[in-house]
């Protein structure tokens, strides 16, 4: 194992800060190779402290061999936003100086174009030489994996059909609770790896991938950091690395994934009609039918007719819910995975993250 830092100068002098990334080398050639990041949005440490523990199962099999494809890992993918602290609270989903989210604005580029990413770096503020080291690294792998968790949710991935169904062994191995189909093109992380392998030939858009995979995985909910769990994801992401053949393990034997794979279009987004203060009457992981109470908002404390209840538009699965208790309006309240496509339309790319 390897670790090399990559210093990120900051836009201020005196400032900078620093990466470290986790390098294992393959002894096999044809092994697929793969890269690793958790913390892009800086307070979404489930996959920080899941990394914590693969790194140190990964460190065992290199001394034993057991690494058969080149294997890259950043722990902790977002320093700057680590350090955005203000007023007692983090923000870490966006960069203070130019309220981007850390997870939008990735470069869309054909992966020919790879190296032009690194290229006169000094051109760039410290965010965005951030974003075009992580892709540049990224884009030297065949299979990403960004992991982030959500506010309170079960596990599940947002997976481009142009990776399914080859990737239900990573949400078998995970034990995700659901996968979300996505068919758009954002500029997330995940989908600008993907959008570099789709146009590698640029005009002559690829659409399905059976070696390459780019994902966006969310670990559950923003609080669910425990040493277990972490432990048990490690063990989940190496039997992915097993199925795959980027480790050796010969006892990895993965069972079928058999929750829901469903598409943007059948998300449900629970929205606030009015702003108020939430009081949820079902929680994630619950399965709901059409018409049954969601939540009721409070929307004028003390008034007879000072609150409206929301009801499910249709049956399905609690994947997510805000763990905010004060809603604006047009606030998301929940995702709901159903059967049917919802009658709500959506802007294209994943949904939020
Ligand atoms: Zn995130």
């Amino acid at each position: 194992m390897e670790i090399t830092e990559i210093v990120i100068e900051g836009d201020t002098p005196g400032i900078s800060w620093r990466l470290p990334v986790f390098h294992f080398k393959g002894s096999e050639p044809a092994a697929p190779k793969i890269y690793i990041q958790a913390a892009l949005h800086a307070n979404e440490l489930p996959g920080t402290a899941l990394l914590h523990f693969l790194c140190q199962k990964l460190q065992k099999a290199d001394g034993e061999g057991a690494i058969l494809g080149d294997i890259t890992v950043v722990p902790q993918a977002n320093p700057i936003g680590a350090a955005q602290w203000h007023y007692g609270e983090m923000e870490g989903r966006f960069d203070l100086g130019t309220r981007t989210n850390f997870n939008r604005d990735f470069p869309l580029i054909s992966i020919r174009d790879r190296d032009s990413l690194v290229e006169n770096l000094d051109r760039y503020r410290a965010s965005e030489r951030l974003k075009r080291q992580l892709i540049h690294m990224a884009l030297g792998a065949d299979l990403v994996l960004d992991l982030h968790c959500d506010d309170e949710s079960l596990q599940y991935a947002y997976i481009d059909e142009a990776f399914w169904p080859e990737a239900a062994d990573l949400a078998a191995a995970l034990n995700m609770d659901a996968v979300l189909l996505s068919d758009g093109e954002s500029s997330a992380f995940e989908e600008a790896v993907s959008f570099a392998w789709k146009y590698a030939v640029p005009g002559e858009k690829k659409s399905h991938f059976a070696d390459n995979l780019s994902v966006t995985v969310e670990l559950r909910g923003q609080r669910d950091v425990y040493p277990d769990m972490a432990r048990s994801d490690a063990e989940g992401l190496w039997r992915f690395l097993a199925a795959r053949g980027i480790v050796r393990d010969d006892s990895v034997q993965l069972l079928e994934f058999k929750g829901p794979a469903t598409p943007l279009d059948n998300i449900e987004m629970i929205r606030a009609p009015q702003s108020g203060t939430v009081l949820f009457h079902r929680t994630i992981g619950e399965r709901v039918a059409a018409g049954d109470l969601l939540a009721t908002i409070i929307t004028r404390p003390g008034m007879a007719d000072g609150s409206i209840d929301i009801h499910a538009p249709q049956a399905g699965l609690i994947v997510t819910r805000i763990s905010d208790r004060l809603v604006h309006r047009r606030g998301d309240l929940m995702k709901i995975a159903s059967d049917k496509p919802s009658a709500a339309g959506r802007k294209p790319g994943t949904l939020e993250d």
